[in-house]
């Protein structure tokens, strides 16, 4: 199974959207760009809205009739470990393997030893044609390195090997994911991780690396455009090395966990795609539950009144449904609209709050970050949140499409 050049995540939290999703694909499509979707849910949000991993697949292939789409799909096990993969192995031919929480644990010394004394040989490859924030590489680098990833390239070893075994090494897409990790990871360390990833036998067709700056949900970059401009690009031409230099997959690209939405970094990220006539996958996710939101919003009545009744819920509830996102959001809590004054607004003013349309002076950014996490109260709503989905399918679908393919598709795939 052999992912494409180009892809993207697209997560749909209650599984409605798939459909309204392919629809923005198969625009790009006729504008000349192939990208084929993978609805991507993790074991997280599996949790919090109730959901099994087969759900996800119901939906992805129902969306996939209703549009007639014709080229490959994926249903992506996101951020798995060997605890919970085997959740996943009915549903899923993508699987991101997440080792975050692996790095920095120490592997054997003998391992060790092994590891360092095999990339003795790629030290000679440095300075690596084009990467410039690393010139050169010691023994003493090597080591480091190892003591930091080793361990975690191994058990994503331990995962890929469990997931072939029980469904053929063919018959699936390997990401593995270290973008979940307290530090970013350099060109250089990335070059080192993917050797250590071939000495496993990992097919990687995709890698996450954590990049600098804050990627926080469903707002745009924080950090410095520049340098993770230049990281990005180095992080390209590691990969063409890496490909060559440990015999990895052809097709092995970066995969941008976006926490959706990062526009400041579209236009540079398609300009250096472009430029190395590299693939890229994106995820987003949240992005499609906040549009949601928004199209219940614009469709008024009883959409509207729903969409208020979650943000009061949401803020009542602020801290136990912030806690599992404590990392990736930052909500300035003095900022938040008083839930009495939001039940007094109409569509466009609640539209206009949520919407991620910066150039808005009543866009906000709390608010948004406070629903993306409140995903748990629509899901606590059952039925009457799933009924709302049905009823004003229409305006959710137009907004869930039109996000996908001008804020997000056009910029990073189309350039204009
Ligand atoms: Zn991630």
């Amino acid at each position: 199974m052999i992912l494409e050049k180009y892809s993207i995540g697209v997560g749909d939290r209650f599984g409605h959207q798939g459909a309204a999703q392919l629809q923005a694909l198969q625009q790009a499509h006729q504008r000349g760009a192939k990208i084929v979707p993978v609805w991507n849910k993790s074991y997280r949000e599996h949790m919090i809205v109730g959901t099994k991993p087969g759900d996800t697949r119901i939906a992805a292939d129902a969306a996939v009739k209703e549009r007639g789409w014709r080229d490959s799909y994926y249903v992506d096990a996101d951020h798995i470990g060997l605890k919970n993969v085997d959740l996943f192995l009915e549903s899923s031919n993508f699987y991101t393997l997440d080792v975050a929480d692996f790095i920095g644990k120490p592997a054997e010394d003998k391992e060790m030893e092994i590891f360092v004394r095999s990339m003795m040989k790629f030290v000679g490859l440095f300075p690596l044609a084009g990467v410039q924030t690393t010139t050169k590489v010691t023994e003493d680098d090597l080591h480091a390195i190892g003591k930091k990833y080793l361990f975690a390239a191994k058990e994503a070893g331990r995962i890929y090997r469990h997931i072939a075994e029980k469904n053929g090494e063919e018959n699936f897409v390997a990401e593995v994911s270290t973008d979940e990790a307290n530090e970013p990871q350099t060109p250089a360390q990335l070059f080192f991780i993917l050797a250590a990833l071939a000495q496993e036998g990992v097919k990687v067709q995709t890698i996450a690396p954590k990049f600098t700056g804050s990627f926080l949900k469903g707002i745009d970059y924080v950090g410095s455009v520049e340098k993770f401009s230049t990281e990005f690009e180095e992080d390209l031409l590691v990969i063409g090395h890496a490909i060559k230099a440990f015999n990895l997959p052809k097709n092995l690209k970066l995969s941008v966990h976006s926490g959706s939405d990062k526009f400041s970094l579209y236009p540079l990220i398609n300009r250096a795609v472009r430029k190395h006539d590299a693939g890229l996958h994106l995820k987003t996710a949240g992005t499609t539950w906040l549009e949601e939101l928004i199209g219940l919003a614009m469709a008024g009545g009883e959409g509207l009144g729903i969409a208020q009744e979650i943000y009061a819920a949401a803020f009542s509830r602020i801290d136990e449904l912030c806690k599992p996102y404590e990392t990736v959001i930052d909500i300035d809590r003095s900022k938040l609209p008083d839930p009495q004054k939001v039940r007094s607004w109409g569509s466009d003013d609640f539209a206009c709050a949520l919407r991620h349309n910066q150039a808005d002076r009543r866009y906000n950014l709390h608010f948004r970050q406070l629903l993306h996490v409140g995903y748990k109260i629509a899901a606590e709503m059952g039925d009457r949140y799933q009924h709302m989905l049905v009823k004003y399918r229409d305006t959710i679908g137009q907004n869930v499409s039109e996000n996908l393919y001008k804020r997000h598709i056009v910029p990073l795939f189309l350039g204009s």
